[in-house]
């Protein structure tokens, strides 16, 4: 057994954590630089010499509610402030709930019940179940623009390792009978709490705006096919078509920083099954047989020069080979090897053309050694994401012009996919964009370390006190931008 690993710049107020010798940790949290910050240094002081004897003690000071401090972050628009200092102690609570009970993929029925509620008691007129569970609420507010905002609902299949004191506890067994933890290590939390706050502050507000607020809680975004069976299910039909649709994406950077980027953000993503077939027989007698996994080794490093030798080299790509899985015993030359690919690339030319070489390649490979031919399956993969890009440079400069362009970054591009994506290929202008997330000292110590955080590790939490109402600023300010100035219909 171990200490839950408290992170310096992230703790609760006071908590303790039992460890084995029966004594405890205790926690405190306080602001540096204030009355309550002196005062928990003195109790420090107090308790320091009784928990030498009975205990640990870890005193963590932490710069509480940044936010309000002289040199965060302000957008131009004094309503949304205002809203944002009274309402962020609430919607932290709903953030809370949202993290500590997690749904994987295709499973969001309490999640989606908690956002529908929530939309609800706002004012939207909600619908449930649209496309599976997915969630849409309408906010009508006279005429105008109709604008769309998109946040995920599921969580992931990772067992939470932060050490929160309110850490997902949830389990699970996959359907492949996997026993996991469930936790939302990709930050869709932070997306469904930010709606809910636009649904506050946008129905509080309705002097501020005018046109059709719609807001979307999508279903398995980390799976692929959420956005796909919203449409299928009516989205742009049975509710207002939109003018625009919009999301943020958590990011592992610096929180209170936003980054945008026009056209291509994130990549197609395919999933390759190879079957490469051989002859079985005995590892004593290899000219008896034909070797499937020689075949298979030959063929995995050859896929790596489709990417480095037949691609122009100012085209992103990638072929991984994430899966092989071949024979039983030392001695035996089995029938067959399975490969599992994923391939990332950008536009449908180079997809095409490294799903042509994988096929030219297994075949060629196979005929080399005299094999049956392999058996190549394409499973249905995400599109990659395109951001208008008249619409995201439009935001960006809005975004820039009422925040500050300090707090504006542009946004790398990365071989992740998506299914955001698909409102695009639908049809309608769309735009994400990112909001990082961790606070910056923690990032610093990390690195120092020579770690480094990304989404979907276990360890990974937002600096929620700063990430949400960043998350709420940048949004109302791209929306009420949006309202005013609609990107033209086609
Ligand atoms: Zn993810
Ligand atoms: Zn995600």
């Amino acid at each position: 057994m171990s200490y839950p690993t408290p992170d310096p710049f992230r703790a609760t107020d006071a908590v303790f954590l039992p460890n084995p010798k029966q004594d405890f940790l205790l926690l405190l949290r306080g602001k540096i630089a204030s009355t309550r910050g002196a005062t928990l240094m003195l109790m420090a002081w107090v308790l320091s010499s009784w928990t030498l004897i009975n205990g640990s003690l870890t005193v963590v000071a932490q710069e509480a509610n940044a936010r309000r401090t002289v040199d965060g972050p302000r957008c131009n628009l004094p309503w949304v402030e205002e809203w944002l200092d009274s309402n962020i102690p609430s919607l932290v609570a709903d953030y809370w709930w949202l993290h500590e009970n997690p749904e994987v993929s295709f499973e969001e029925v309490e999640t989606a019940a908690y956002v529908a509620k929530a939309w609800e008691a706002a004012g939207l007129e909600v619908t449930k179940n649209v496309g599976g569970h997915g969630v849409v609420g309408v906010l009508a507010n006279g005429s105008g623009p109709t604008i769309m905002l998109r946040t995920d609902l599921d969580a992931l299949p990772v067992t939470e390792a932060t050490g929160l004191p309110r850490a997902s506890t949830k389990k699970i067994v996959t359907a492949s009978g996997v026993s996991t933890g469930v936790m939302h290590a990709c930050g869709h939390d932070v997306h469904m709490t930010n709606l809910i706050g636009m649904a506050r502050l946008f129905s509080a507000h309705r002097d501020q705006w005018k046109g059709t607020l719609v807001l979307i809680g999508q279903p398995a975004e980390e799976r692929g096919g959420g956005a796909e069976a919203m449409l299928k299910d009516g989205l742009f039909t049975r509710f207002p078509r939109p003018d625009a649709v919009v999301a943020l994406h958590c990011e592992a950077s610096s929180v209170e920083q936003v980054a945008f980027r026009a056209g291509y953000m994130m990549a197609n993503v395919d999933s390759v099954d190879i079957r490469v077939h051989g002859r079985g027989g005995h590892g004593a007698a290899p000219h008896t047989a034909i070797d499937p996994i020689v075949q298979a080794s030959e063929l995995v490093l050859s896929l790596q020069t489709s990417v480095s030798r037949e691609l122009k080299p100012t085209e992103p790509a990638v072929i991984t080979v994430g899966s092989i899985h071949a024979g039983t015993k030392h001695n035996i030359i089995g029938d067959y090897c399975d490969l599992q690919l994923t391939v990332r690339s950008y536009s449908p030319e180079v997809r095409e053309q490294l799903i042509a070489a994988i096929r030219r390649k297994a075949k060629g490979i196979a005929m080399a050694y005299g094999a049956e031919e392999p058996t190549v399956t394409l499973s249905d993969g995400t599109p990659s994401l395109f951001n208008h890009e008249a619409l995201t440079l439009q935001l960006k400069n809005r975004v820039s012009a009422s925040i500050g362009p300090n707090y504006v970054q542009e946004a790398e591009q990365v071989m992740g996919g998506e299914d955001f994506s698909q409102y695009g290929i639908a049809g309608v202008p769309v735009c994400m964009y990112r909001l990082g997330v961790i606070d910056a000292g923690r990032l610093a110590a990390m690195k120092k370390r020579g770690q480094t955080m990304s989404l979907h590790s276990p360890e990974f939490y937002p600096d929620i006190d700063r990430a949400l109402p960043m998350a709420v600023r940048s949004m109302a300010v791209c929306a009420v931008e949006l309202f005013a100035s609609p990107p033209p219909k086609k």
